[in-house]
């Protein structure tokens, strides 16, 4: 079973994402718990958790296929010290935010090096921001995403994102989010049928498919290998839908949330609409 949806609004709290994924035709969705631009955030009430559990059930969306995404401040290979330290408390407070919220995964990206420190230090880093975050918390699995490769952003090598899982201490708390975009402008080929197949066996023998919680499925606005982050509507970039159909038929991606976050919010129904056409569950 394919479980499609996109990163909604949670604008006026939490509790309305999951009527925003419903109204889309989703049976999955990514949202912000907090927002994205910000540092501090209210903490969550009792009433809050309530009501977004509430309507979860009622959309009848269930929580494994809920990908939280953290906040975009946060670098969790920050070369300095203090910083470090407040990207590592910020990411704690998301991760706890999740397990309040009965959720069990949060979707980020691994950080940055800022040219201060080496790609390795940097990956040696973020290991140990996550190992921190996972010894503070019981359950939510930290879902780490590939990256464009913009700027000094690591994670835009599959390599990268097996040395910070080689590092992790429990490997059953950690995972991986495929971004189509990222992945093809980060240099692996997906346009078409063939190419897909042989960047996910790239995937599989370097990473694993058994780290694969969660995909971004996005076309891209810009040339492959660009390393440029600009996202386009499926089938109206450089991607192209053989890709999208590609992974539709593919039972590898059954079980786990595919979220558009493609740019034109209005084509999301007719997006989710047609993948579901080839992922033939009823
Ligand atoms: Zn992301
Ligand atoms: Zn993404």
């Amino acid at each position: 079973m394919k479980y499609i949806g996109a990163h909604v609004s949670a604008a006026g709290g939490v509790f309305n994402a999951p009527k925003n994924a419903y109204d889309i035709g989703a049976n999955a969705f990514a949202l912000f718990t907090k927002n994205q631009r910000r540092w501090e955030a209210k903490a969550l009430d009792e009433n809050t958790i309530r009501k977004f559990k509430a309507a979860c059930m009622r959309y009848k969306i269930d929580t494994k296929n809920i990908l939280p995404h953290d906040s975009y401040l946060i670098n969790l290979g920050h070369p300095e010290e203090e910083a470090l330290q407040k990207s590592r408390l910020a990411f704690l407070d998301e991760m706890q935010r999740c397990e309040q919220l009965g959720l069990s995964l949060l979707n980020f990206h691994p950080g940055s090096h800022l040219k201060k420190i080496t790609e390795q230090d940097c990956l040696k880093r973020i290991a140990e921001s996550i190992n921190l975050a996972l010894q503070q918390t019981t359950s939510v699995c930290a879902v780490i995403e590939n990256t464009a490769g913009q700027g000094t952003n690591l994670g835009y090598r599959f390599e990268h994102l097996a040395t910070i899982i080689e590092k992790i201490d429990d490997k059953q708390r950690v995972g991986v989010c495929i971004d189509t975009c990222h992945t093809f402008v980060s240099g692996y080929d997906l346009r078409g049928a063939n190419a897909t197949e042989a960047t996910f066996k790239a995937y599989s023998d370097i990473v694993g498919f058994e780290y694969l919680r969660a995909m971004h499925i996005n076309d891209s606005k810009v040339p492959f290998a660009s390393r440029v982050d600009r996202h386009a509507p499926l089938g109206a970039g450089e991607i192209g839908w053989g890709c999208f159909e590609f992974l539709m038929k593919d039972p590898r991606f059954d079980g786990i949330p595919l979220i558009l976050e493609t740019t034109d919010e209005t084509l999301w129904p007719t997006e989710i609409k047609r993948l579901k056409q080839w992922s033939n569950d009823d």
